[in-house]
């Protein structure tokens, strides 16, 4: 079954854009059957691509740890960003970018040679549901990190995440925080996890296989680093999350968003803390001078 999608609709497929309802890839494709292929997720102010550089970075990482080639230039995929954006009106919004390995007879063997199929859409945002999540704060639930073993690379397996979204939405939360066999959060299914402890020291699980290198991590870390805020990168339990200050989370699609409760416990005050509002306004202005 096909989503229903507005008619103006533009999605990019393998060298051509076509209308959103009719664009697919084969049955054959190996994103499709393997889950071999990895994916970005920019967002567009004013209708230009914000962070772009870092989130192609990233991509040729992901890429390179599962042997994917580049299918174009960096230029060239700009382009195409670009052109996406532009085709789809979006102003304020975001574009999914995902490269597969391509089309090739169903094999568990990794082939060799490939020529990976790139597939883009765009869409709007609705910037009152975010400010409202800015305004009123966000609730969390943790759940088991099913996931596998290498999630610092942004493949599209996603099951286990969106499995763990599911689950916290039924029990009324926005987002649920993955534990690790050890006790320790690592991410949440979609966004980095970030606490304040007293004395308003910020706190980040520090990069390895276990948490995706978020762009906007990295973006917030360095301006709060630049700005003199006390920000460390280390391990933090559910308890140190419930007896902080404060909590966010991060993603390119919503730039710390407070959280106000977990798991029931109410964070703080149980209400959007002034550390978290200063790091929304530095990412904020910023990202101004880093669209392209
Ligand atoms: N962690 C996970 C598991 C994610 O899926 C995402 C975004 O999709 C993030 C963190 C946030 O990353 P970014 O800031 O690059 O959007």
């Amino acid at each position: 079954m096909k989503p229903r999608t507005p008619p103006g609709r533009i999605a990019y497929v393998d060298g051509r854009y076509s209308r959103h309802f009719e664009a697919g890839v084969h049955i054959e494709d190996r994103g499709l059957q393997f889950g071999d292929s990895v994916y970005e997720v920019c967002r567009v102010e004013y209708g230009a691509l914000c962070d772009l550089s870092e989130h192609l970075d990233r991509l040729e990482r992901s890429m390179r740890e599962i042997a994917i080639p580049m299918p174009m230039s960096r230029g060239a995929l700009t382009h195409v960003m670009g052109e996406v954006v532009r085709r789809n009106k979006v102003g304020y919004g975001l574009i999914y970018l995902q490269i597969t390995r391509g089309c090739l007879r169903r094999d568990f063997q990794i082939p060799a040679r490939c020529r990976p199929t790139v597939i883009m859409t765009a869409h709007e945002l609705d910037r009152a549901i975010i400010a409202q999540r800015r305004s009123v704060g966000v609730k969390v639930v943790t759940l088991p990190d099913e996931r596998w073993g290498r999630c610092d690379i942004k493949t599209t397996q996603l099951l286990a995440g969106s499995r763990a979204k599911t689950e916290a939405r039924s029990r009324g939360a926005f987002e649920a925080w993955l534990v690790d066999g050890e006790g320790f959060v690592t991410e949440g299914a979609s966004t980095n996890a970030w606490i304040v402890e007293g004395a308003g020291r910020i706190v980040t699980r520090n990069l390895s296989h276990a948490i995706l290198p978020g762009v906007t991590r990295r973006v917030v870390l360095e301006a709060a680093a630049a700005q003199k805020m006390d920000v460390i990168e280390r391990k933090f339990t559910p308890q140190d999350a419930a007896a902080a200050q404060e909590a966010f989370i991060t993603s390119a699609t919503g730039p710390a968003i407070p959280v106000v409760e977990i798991d029931g416990y109410r964070i703080g005050t149980g209400k959007p803390g002034a550390i978290t509002g200063k790091i929304a306004e530095i990412y904020a202005n910023i990202s101004i001078n880093r669209q392209t």
